[in-house]
């Protein structure tokens, strides 16, 4: 049996658990990220994620600070302006702006193959971070000074720290015993891109008729049309009807629920369904070992809250860790994490919730209050500003 070890053993190489080695890594840590999934890191290869990200500013100056956020910058599509128009009851047309708040725009959009392919490279020019794939973690045997993890193909790792990154169904979480607060919600989660006639101006546009919020969020242009990458919520029903159209049909399906906004709506990816849930786990931490992402939190896509709460998760463990390094995966290092990210992730994860039920409502008097609403909370400035700010997470 081959025996490891290692500073930091990260389970699961989606998107946090790649930003994750490379922080740690940054720190000076040796750190072993393991995935069973081989990443795709090709945006024609089967199986790649086709989903785009909006980093706000917070997630950004963390990628910066890492040294990735160079390898990403000119593939990223600033967001300048936030429109929110509700066109369901009497129309409202709402615009907010970053000028409002800060002289940078609220989030730069990436494809997450891209943000994938550009994280693994780096990782694999890092002396002290690996990327294991093919490997996943299979038994865990945790003890005051460290954690023993046996890994699916029989090789023992010993770490300071084990995080789990390993997703909505965390094998880690799971295998501590830390149960869900979970709603699954009857609705999915419809991803793809398009092509538009009308230029999108880094305005990311959400629309509001019937069902539920249909978001276009700018990519750069492809083969000289504007692009954009679009989010669009439905219940169950209606989006398992939806994916089974044709091309064509889908096109026009979706063209008609923009209002025609952009004008017609070609597709350049195949659109991809996404359960949606609402769960965090009742603890960020157990002995020796720390939670991250969907690991420990999971939210309906709106507001580019999901994986931005998992780099501030990533941010506040790196700071932990910089602060008293000695201390690394001790139970008074763990104690802060959870402290911190518990109590505020919950918040969000609670007005996340509310924002889905309220606008999936498709009842009138609902839609009118959703519109009154809407339009008095952009246009009392100060309440604009602090919604804006609440959003970034700063
Ligand atoms: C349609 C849609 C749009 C979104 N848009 C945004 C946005 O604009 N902004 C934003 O911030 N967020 C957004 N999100 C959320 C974001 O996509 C997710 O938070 C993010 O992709 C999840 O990343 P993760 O690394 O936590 O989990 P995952 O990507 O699920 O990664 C978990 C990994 O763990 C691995 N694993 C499983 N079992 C094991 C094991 N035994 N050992 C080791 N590894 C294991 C899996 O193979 C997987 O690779 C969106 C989500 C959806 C559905």
């Amino acid at each position: 049996m081959t025996v490891e070890q290692t500073d930091i053993l990260i389970s699961g190489g989606g998107i946090a658990g790649l930003i994750a080695t490379i922080a740690f890594g940054r720190e000076g840590l040796n750190v072993l990220c393991v995935d069973p999934a081989p990443p795709v890191t090709d945006e024609q290869t089967e199986g790649a994620d086709l989903r785009t990200t909006a980093f706000l500013q917070p997630a950004r100056d963390l990628l910066d600070e890492i040294g990735l956020w160079p390898r990403l910058e000119d593939e990223a599509t600033p967001l300048q302006v936030m429109r929110i128009a509700d066109l369901g009851g009497s129309s409202a047309i709402r615009d907010f702006d970053a000028a409002d708040i800060s002289d940078r725009p609220f989030a730069w959009n990436l494809p997450n193959w891209l943000t994938r392919r550009e994280a693994l490279a780096l990782i694999e020019e890092m002396e002290n971070t690996e990327f294991r794939s093919g490997v996943g973690t299979a038994d865990i045997l945790t003890r005051e000074s460290e954690a023993r993890i046996r890994l699916t193909d029989g090789t023992q790792v010993r770490a300071r720290l084990l995080i789990g990154a390993d997703g909505k169904g965390s094998p880690v979480r799971e295998a501590l015993g830390i149960g869900l607060r979970k709603t699954s919600y009857p609705q999915k989660a419809l991803s793809f891109a398009v092509t538009h006639p009308k230029p999108h101006g880094n305005v990311s546009t959400e629309i509001h008729r019937s069902g539920g919020p249909f978001t276009l969020v700018p990519l750069p242009n492809r083969d000289g049309q504007s692009c954009s990458a679009i989010v669009w919520m439905e219940t169950d029903d209606e989006a398992d009807r939806l994916l089974a159209l044709d091309e064509t049909a889908f096109e026009q399906e979706a063209t008609e629920r923009s209002n025609s906004y952009f004008g017609p709506l070609t597709l350049v990816s195949k659109p991809t369904g996404w359960p949606m849930t609402n769960q965090i786990a009742r603890s960020f931490i157990g002995e020796r070992t720390a939670l991250i992402a969907e690991a420990a939190h999971a939210v309906p896509p709106i507001g580019a809250q999901g994986l931005n709460m998992s780099l501030a998760d990533i941010a506040m463990l790196r700071d932990l860790i910089r602060e008293a390094p000695d201390k690394l995966g001790t139970q008074a290092m763990l104690a802060g994490y959870d402290r911190a990210r518990r109590l505020e992730t919950r918040l969000r994860v609670a007005g996340i919730d509310m924002l889905n039920r309220v606008s999936m409502a498709d009842t009138a008097p609902i839609k009118a209050a959703r519109s009154l609403g809407m339009r008095a909370l952009h246009d009392i400035a100060p309440i604009r500003r602090g919604l804006m700010r609440l959003g970034l997470g700063s």
